[in-house]
């Protein structure tokens, strides 16, 4: 492609950002991704969760008369992209097993005929149907998502996927773009290979999400666990995240747990029937729970976008799965909490998890690093970023250890103590009895074993509980001390902590500083109690109360209607009308005329504007459209008005000269036709042009004329 063709492409790919999304500036990398499928050269796109994939393959939709067909194996999420699509106004439909088969014959012949632009469609259907397109469809992009399911070195390998190699063989010439969230080395080049790609273009987009804080919690108790998820909840209150277990019995734990609390919870695992899995699924993408609590099983093709945190109530197996977990948080953009909590009995479960696998030595390795990213005091992003390959230079100040940077102090006493402790009772004590020992508890099991008769008993009464488990935590870290996970998770000595304890030290440990709750934060309280909110949350939780009611007129999620990204953007602008609302980011001209009312005149509301929006706003949103390259008809549906009111609006308009071109209202031959019967028949040649043109349109030539009257006469 030539350069100034690429600049033309830059330009006109920007215009629709703006338009279609309400969106002022790409992100990184998409638009050279756009750039190579406009050029028709072949990608693979490796991009995080929530990095903005999407648009990469739906913007040549706009750019090019073709369709673009996107191949995806997840069902929940074709429906949940078309919807989103849809309500911006772009034309998109979906062919799979969810709908009947005269649902899909229906879509595919609108397909035919130019009517939809982006076809989402699985890969079982797709090799049904590619035959009859290679005749007769323009296609400009196939969009192959989650593509590492084509390579077998990938964790999610789908045997439809294998047969996409036909995609290329039966259209040479039409670009493939491969997009896929998670792929190492191996599987991306295997992506290339399989879908048999002609020197494609790579696109490594940053696996960092800022947005989202990263918090690991050391052996929390039961009660600890909970509390801390119920503060979440609070504070969140409009808004839902996700629990993840590792057990289908400890979902159902915690489910009851915050449900017996008065929270909205639901369960998910694969213990379910279909039917209570899709319930549970829909209940909490439309908003009407605040809470899942799942095993991994859940999350593959949620798109929910105002998930604002993700809790892990035990360590997953690897880095892959956690980073894609907690990526499901805040994916737009908008800030997002998660935290881990870490403890030391999963790692016997993991453990055997890894003995039982088909790959042994590859997933203890990964066991390993993630066990290292909990236990870490280095910034955690760093950790994780570094995982994926990529070279961080600073911390991100976003992480616990960031907000709580670890102070060094002379451990020495304190490492002695528990080894001392340890040794004493011959390694027979986990990590809660030995603290209990340290700190002189008096329960029943500690008395009976006979622990108190140690020499070390009560040696460490000084510090609490949290302290001693996170220096305990350290000394395991730091190789002083050992867990036997076949042995009941009990803490054995090593050798280097027995070379500690003989030479007596030197240790050095970072300083346990509780991590205090968020000051400027709610503090935990019921639902029903009331809560202090700034003029910001205030306003906010009103628009969410606009959007749900909306979302639920039109029964689709909401944010569908707008994502709380958005709504940000609204509390931060306050736009006060029609104009203003288009302006904010998110906001694209089809939600612009649909929605701007009920937003603004909330934000009037709430400032205390009483005075009524101008009745000449319907006209300007006329304009707004018009000068978007909608046509009269386009207008009226967009707007759920008559095509004749749309032409008063517009005669209106050239009247107050807001109007000066007129080429898609009139053409030359109408106008003519109109000013010539006009000439001879001046009192009702309204009614005589009523049968060959539309109602209203002899106004607008009228007001033309004038228009064009006083424009001579000025000039
Ligand atoms: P992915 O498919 O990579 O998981 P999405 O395409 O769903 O991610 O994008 C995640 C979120 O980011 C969506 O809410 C999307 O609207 C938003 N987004 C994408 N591109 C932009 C952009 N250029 N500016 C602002 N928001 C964007
Ligand atoms: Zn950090």
């Amino acid at each position: 492609m030539t350069n100034n063709a690429t600049i033309d492409i830059a330009q006109r790919a920007k215009a629709m950002l703006s338009r279609f999304y309400g969106y002022s500036t790409f992100r990184p990398l998409q638009l050279e991704i756009i750039t190579t499928a406009m050029a028709r050269r072949d990608s693979v796109v490796l991009m995080p969760t929530g990095g903005g994939k999407s648009i990469c393959y739906q913007m040549p939709a706009l750019l090019s008369d073709g369709v673009v067909i996107v191949v995806s194996p997840l069902i929940a999420l074709m429906k949940d992209q078309v919807t989103a699509l849809t309500s911006n106004g772009i034309p998109a439909a979906a062919v799979n097993s969810m709908q009947t088969e005269e649902e899909n014959r229906d879509i595919l012949e609108q397909l035919f005929s130019g009517r939809v632009r982006i076809l989402y469609i699985s890969p079982e259907r797709l090799l049904l149907e590619i035959d009859r397109w290679s005749r007769d469809l323009k296609i400009s992009l196939f969009a192959i998502d989650e593509a590492h399911c084509i390579s077998q070195w990938g964790h999610d390998f789908r045997p439809g996927y294998t047969q996409l190699s036909r995609i290329k063989a039966l259209f040479p010439h039409v670009p493939v773009m491969a997009l896929t969230a998670t792929a190492d080395r191996l599987t991306r080049d295997d992506i290339a290979l399989q879908l048999r790609l002609d020197n494609p273009q790579l696109f490594i987009g940053s696996f960092d999400r800022p947005n989202i804080s990263l918090r690991v919690m050391t052996n929390p108790g039961k009660t600890q666990r909970v509390n801390y998820i119920c503060s979440m909840i609070d504070r969140y209150r409009s808004d839902s995240g996700i629990v993840y277990c590792l057990s289908r019995k400890s979902a159902e734990e915690m489910d009851k747990q915050l449900s017996g609390r008065g929270y909205r919870s639901v369960v998910y695992h694969a213990g379910l029937s279909v039917t209570e899995r899709n319930q549970a699924q829909d209940r909490f993408i439309n908003g009407e729970v605040q809470v899942v609590c799942a095993t991994v099983a859940f999350g593959m093709g949620i798109d929910k976008s105002n998930i604002r945190w993700v809790v892990h109530n035990n360590m997953p197996r690897n880095i892959e799965s956690y980073y894609q977990e907690i990526g499901r948080a805040g994916r737009d953009g908008a800030k997002a909490e998660t935290v881990m909590f870490y403890s030391y009995a999963d790692i016997a479960t993991l453990q055997s998890f890894v003995d039982e696998s088909g790959q042994q030595a590859l997933n203890a390795e990964k066991l390993t690093r993630m066990k290292e990213y909990a236990e870490a005091s280095l910034c955690r992003r760093r950790i994780l970023l570094s995982y994926f390959n990529e070279t961080v230079d600073h911390d991100c100040g976003n992480c616990d250890v960031c907000l709580n940077p670890p102070e060094r102090i002379d451990g020495t006493v304190i490492v002695l103590k528990a080894l001392s402790a340890i040794v004493r009772i011959n390694g027979s004590a986990g990590i809660t009895m030995l603290i209990d020992i340290l700190r002189g508890a008096t329960r029943q099991e500690l008395i009976q074993r006979g622990y108190d008769k140690i020499k070390t008993y009560g040696a460490g009464r000084d510090l609490s509980f949290g302290e001693w488990n996170a220096y305990i935590s350290q000394m395991i870290q730091l190789g002083l001390i050992d867990i036997a996970y076949n042995e009941n998770n009990h803490l054995k000595i090593t050798a280097y902590g027995c070379r500690i304890l003989d030479s007596r030290g030197p240790v050095i440990l970072a300083k346990y500083i509780p991590i205090e709750r968020r000051s400027s934060r709610r503090k935990v309280v019921a639902e029903s109690e009331n809560i202090q909110l700034s003029p910001a949350e205030r306003l906010l939780e009103l628009l969410k109360d606009v959007r749900e009611k909306l979302a639920k007129k039109e029964q689709v999620p909401p944010y569908i209607i707008f994502s709380d990204k958005a709504l940000l953007e609204m509390v931060r602008t306050e736009p006060l009308d029609m104009e203003e609302f288009s302006r904010v980011e998110g906001v694209g001209e089809r939600k612009t005329v649909k929605y701007w009312k009920p937003f603004v005149t909330a934000i009037r509301k709430f400032k205390g504007i009483n005075e009524n929006l101008g009745a000449g706003m319907s006209q300007e949103e006329t304009l707004l459209l018009l000068n978007a390259g909608y046509d009269v008809n386009a207008i009226a549906e967009a707007k759920g008005i008559k095509p004749q009111t749309v032409y008063s609006h517009l005669s209106e308009l050239i009247n107050n000269d807001k109007l000066s071109d007129f080429s898609s209202i009139i053409t030359r031959e109408q106008y003519l036709r109109v000013m010539d019967v006009a000439k001879k028949h001046p009192d009702d040649f309204y009614v005589l042009l009523a049968d060959e043109m539309p109602v209203g349109l002899p106004r607008v030539a009228v007001a033309i004329s004038d228009f064009l009257l006083r424009k001579k006469g000025n000039s």
